[in-house]
Parts: structure tokens; sequence; C-alpha cells
């Protein structure tokens, strides 16, 4: 503030009098607290019935984009919802929420974050982990939506240590079956190999302890896989049922809610096949719409919980508010 405009403000509150003959050095010390510079661990719960969920934040991807990021979209309007939603025009924040499901019985992991591996800003679900009191040994299950980094890197530590080592991990048996395929890989253009790479990196020595599900099939007590191909060729939601109450995990079923839930049509570049990407979203998102139902998603702002409503053409995430007791 200049000191214009504050002598115009506190003047205005009838203080300006009072200030103008203390000189700064004679005003009441204050208690200086050191700036933390730091933001705090974003750990979210609430319940499904008799579960508990945890919602684990692991840092947000400030991804520079252009006129690419939306395969269908002319740019201008990409720029138009990017700006109407306070983002930024050239680059989009993608924030990363990993979900913990106590059942009771099984601790659950779906998606398991970045491990640090991808931004700076990103630097994995550890110190969520540590700040929700959960220890990553205790994790019995991980369930894959698909086998993008930012979903399945957080199984191993750069140094390909598991950083759950007591947990069995379940991947739908189309993704595996794509992403795994030695004849797919070499046939892909240059800019997918990595990824494939990526999959080999996490898998390869894990394989036989690696458990394939068929989309449909109950993966976890309460927890039912969904088809919801196209953003990858298995790629899969998650339904989790606890007595009168559901949740629909969408994964990457839609990347930033602003984007691509306000215009569910749009291809994103991460689309592997955008057609049936969006068809998927739509089906999706309208079935979230029809029951009231909550949603989460892997890239939704933390906690990255909300319901879907019908707006126009499109829908619109209407975030959770903050529950204080569980
Ligand atoms: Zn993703």
């Amino acid at each position: 503030m200049t000191d214009v405009t504050r002598r115009a403000l506190l003047a205005g509150s009838g203080l300006g009098a009072a200030a103008a003959v203390l000189p700064l050095s004679a005003a009441p010390v204050m208690a200086a607290a050191p700036a933390s510079g730091q933001q705090a661990p974003g750990v979210y719960r609430y319940r499904i019935g008799s579960y508990e969920l945890t919602a684990l934040h692991d840092g947000t991807w400030f991804r520079p984009i252009d006129d690419k990021f939306v395969k269908n979209a002319p740019w201008a309007d990409v720029q138009k919802a990017l700006a109407d939603n306070f983002l930024p025009t050239d680059k989009l924040p993608i924030p990363f929420t990993a979900l913990i499901v106590n059942t009771g019985a099984k601790l659950v992991l779906i998606d398991t974050g970045t491990a640090g591996q991808l931004a700076p800003t990103a630097a994995g679900i550890g110190p969520s982990l540590a700040a929700a009191g959960v220890d990553p040994k205790a994790v019995d299950v991980i369930l894959i939506s698909h086998f993008h980094p930012d979903h399945i890197n957080g199984i191993k530590t750069k140094e390909g240590r598991k950083v759950f080592p007591n947990a069995e991990i379940h991947v739908a048996a189309p993704e595996w079956a794509f992403w795994m395929d030695d004849a797919r890989m070499n046939a892909a253009p240059e800019a997918a190999r990595p990824a494939f790479l990526n999959a080999r990196r996490i898998f390869s020595d894990i394989a036989k302890e690696v458990k394939r599900f068929e989309p449909g099939a109950e993966v976890a007590p309460g927890i039912t896989s969904v088809a919801a191909f196209g953003h990858t060729p298995g790629h899969t939601a998650f339904a989790i049922a606890s007595g009168n109450q559901s949740l629909l995990v969408l994964g990457d079923t839609t990347n930033h809610p602003w984007l691509f839930v306000r215009n569910p049509e749009w291809q994103a570049v991460f689309d592997a096949d955008g057609a049936m990407a969006a068809e998927t979203r739509k089906k999706l998102l309208d079935r979230a719409a029809a029951d009231r139902m909550l949603v989460q998603g892997y890239h939704f702002p933390f906690p990255a919980s909300g319901y879907i409503a019908r707006r126009g053409t499109g829908y619109d995430l209407v975030p959770v508010m903050w529950q204080p007791a569980l």
C-alpha cells in the first residue's frame, strides 16, 4: 500500500489524525512472527457410510499450455475459459490428490501421486501421509486408475524402492495389456515412448505380484471398478459404496474441472482417444449429476471432491464444504 492510499484510508476511518501524530517508531511493539514461507500438507477426511476416506494432496504441476492443449476447441475459447476462472492463460495448475479408503478391514490407496518426480511444486504424498498419521507400510491395497506417470510414480522411489512395501497392487487388465506390450511401444510415436518406459520402470520387476482385474469387477470390499476408457485404453474409475452412501472416483475422466467439466466435449492433449474420452466423460458426469452423487477427481482442486451440476451444455463442479467433524 502506498503512503497516499494508506493516508486516504486512515482519513476515511477517522484514524488519520492519531496516525498523523504517531511516528512509526513510537507505535506499540507488535509480535513479529516470522513468515513460514511454506504451505502446510493437504489432508482432508470424510466418510462414506462406515468407510473413512483421507484425501492426500501431492502438489500441483503448473503445466505450460498452448493451442494444442485442447485438441478440438479454438485456443481463444480455451484462454477465455481460463481467464473467466481466474487462471493464467499460458499455464494450467494441475493438482494431484490421492485417496485413502479405510474400509475397517483394509487400507486402500487409490492412485499414488508423483513421488516428487514430475514438478518441484509436487513433492509427493509423503508429507501428507505423515500429517495424516498413515504409515506407508500399513497400506494393504493400491488401486490404479491408469498408467500415466502422475498416477503410478508414487509406487516406487526414484531409486526403485517400493514406497508401500506391503500393498497388493491392482490394475485394469486392458491398461496393463496396452502399456506393457513391446510391439505397441515400438510402434508408438517417439513422444509416447517415455510413458511406456516409465510403466516398465514401475512394473517390470514386480509384474508377478501385480493383480489384473477386468473393469466392472469388485476390487476391494465395497469398491467396484468402472470401465472409463478413452483417456487411456484401460482407464478405470472406481465406485465406493458403504451403507447408503456412495462416491465415484473419476480418476482422469476429466482433467481440470473449469475446463473439462464445464466443457465435457473438449478433448485434452492427454486423452489417448479423444472422442471416446469425451463420451465417457459425459456419461459419468451425467450419472453423477442425475444421482446427485459425490465425486472425487484426481486433478480437481483440493480436497478434490464435490458434486456435479448440469449447467447449460456442460456441467459444473460444486466443491464440498470443509467438514469440521466426521
Ligand atoms: Zn493424471
